[in-house]
């Protein structure tokens, strides 16, 4: 391919997805108007919810420390689950071919995250180790700490979240190969329930090399000690 045409098709992905990622608030715009009309409460509706659910905890909703609790929780909630209105493939959209031929592992280490269970809506806080191996084109960095974010940002539970990160890479970048690490404390298992603070999950996926061929994989593995 010639420079000019690499060019200007990066130029033309690069554009779409910086139109597609510049404002979350833009973004969300068409998605409201379609959920609209399927059913999606609104603000008010989801506020109101939240009245619901202080009166139900005994406390007095419009009382002068409460009375602005319900915006601000639908606030946090919007930030919470704003990675289902966002297309992680979008993200990995533009990438780099200039490469010289680069062919070794890529380690993106400890990435933070925080996400929610989808059983409990509890806190899920982790880290996740993102490694690949190209076949002629990169992308940023960090694009893949994005798609870590945008996964993070729906219900979960970690072994989905995990699949979900490595799945998106390989079949968008289509490298030779994709490791995820996933490490992540459960606040539905520290904080309530069996109360067990010091535990942690741990989970993989290996596609590709990574599953192939041990010693790669075990080089990937050293990295998230
Ligand atoms: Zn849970």
């Amino acid at each position: 391919m010639s420079s000019s045409a690499m060019s200007s098709s990066a130029m033309s992905s690069s554009a779409m997805s910086s139109t597609a990622m510049s404002s979350n608030v833009r973004a969300l715009e068409p998605i409201r108007s379609l959920h609209a009309h399927s059913g999606r409460p609104d603000r008010a509706e989801v506020e109101a919810a939240v009245r619901t659910i202080l009166q139900w905890t005994g406390d007095d909703p419009d009382r002068g420390g409460l009375i602005e609790t319900p915006a601000r929780v639908v606030r946090a909630l919007e930030e919470s689950f704003v990675g289902y209105h966002q297309d992680p493939t979008l993200v990995l959209q533009k990438s780099f071919d200039e490469i010289e031929g680069y062919d070794e592992m890529i380690v993106l280490r400890g990435v933070r995250f925080e996400s929610h269970c989808e059983h409990h809506m509890a806190p899920i806080l982790g880290r996740v180790w993102v490694a690949y191996v190209p076949t002629n084109r990169v992308v940023g960095i960090s694009k893949l700490a994005r798609v870590v974010e945008i996964y993070a940002k729906r219900l979960q539970i970690q072994e989905k979240l995990t699949a979900q990160i490595a799945n998106t890479i390989n079949d968008v970048l289509k490298p030779k190969g994709v490791a995820v690490v996933v490490k992540a404390t459960h606040h539905c298992m520290t904080t309530r329930g069996i109360h067990k603070t010091d535990t942690d999950l741990v989970t993989s996926r290996m596609l590709g090399c990574f599953r192939d061929n041990p010693q790669l994989r075990q080089e990937f593995l050293g990295t998230t000690v």
